[in-house]
């Protein structure tokens, strides 16, 4: 044991100290956590906003594709009434079999067409369902936000309060500790906040769990401060220990 000056310090005083460093880490996290919640939503809501406009390009895509198809077909509709006429009025058996499968391969590769225009307009209401959902997945994200924020706020004003409460309850509990310790109190606590301060639990330093002589014990019994030969904490003895 090195030979510190001692000094003297009640153990309520320690316990106080260390339960409201706890609290303040606490809150303190918990500050911390309403930004990242935001932050999280906000993903979610961009993911809702691409996933709608993936399926609205779709949308866009099978409609062109579908209006290219129906001019096609309609051409060549035309195309084939214009070689109708010419049959009609074929010069020779030649023409007219040229003609005559010419309309026939026509015929056929428009049906192929209609099909696929039928293919086109399936697919056209498949993404308009999809549309649908995408859309009202958006807005449910963004009112979740919306919500998430209003909600965050709330909370966040009220940690912050807490937390003002606890700095304050710190601050007066501060002005209990002997000056001599002030120095080494501030520095330890701006390094290890409340882990500056550490429980004795079964004769072990509750922070880093290093077994503490009977010396140590006995002087801290007499509220002498001590510090964890290995940690560094102050130590103290916890409500549930006879002091
Ligand atoms: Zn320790």
């Amino acid at each position: 044991m090195r030979n510190d000056p001692k000094i003297e310090i009640s153990t309520r005083l320690l316990r106080t100290l260390h339960r409201i460093h706890r609290q303040r880490t606490d809150l303190n996290g918990q500050i911390a956590r309403g930004p990242r919640q935001i932050k999280a939503g906000e993903a979610l809501v961009a993911k809702a906003g691409t996933d709608m406009q993936t399926v609205k390009d779709s949308l866009k895509n099978a409609n062109l594709l579908s209006d290219e198809k129906q001019l096609q077909l309609k051409s060549r509709e035309a195309q084939i009434d214009q070689l109708q006429t010419k049959l009609n009025s074929a010069a020779s058996n030649r023409e007219f079999d040229l003609l005559k499968d010419q309309i026939a391969a026509d015929k056929q590769a428009n049906s192929v067409l209609s099909d696929e225009i039928l293919e086109a307009m399936e697919a056209i209401d498949g993404f308009e369902i999809q549309l649908n959902d995408a859309v009202n997945e958006f807005e449910k994200q963004e009112n979740e936000q919306q919500t998430r924020i209003a909600e965050v706020e709330v909370k966040t004003t009220d940690l912050q309060n807490e937390l003002e409460r606890v700095n304050a309850e710190l601050e007066q509990s501060e002005k209990e500790i002997p000056s001599e310790m002030m120095v080494e109190y501030r520095r330890i606590i701006k390094a290890k906040g409340e882990h500056a301060l550490a429980p004795v639990e079964d004769e072990s330093c509750g922070g880093c769990y290093q077994v503490l002589t009977t010396q140590y014990l006995d002087r801290l019994r007499l509220s002498v401060l001590i510090r964890c030969p290995n940690c560094n904490a102050f130590l103290y003895l916890p409500e549930t220990t006879q002091v």
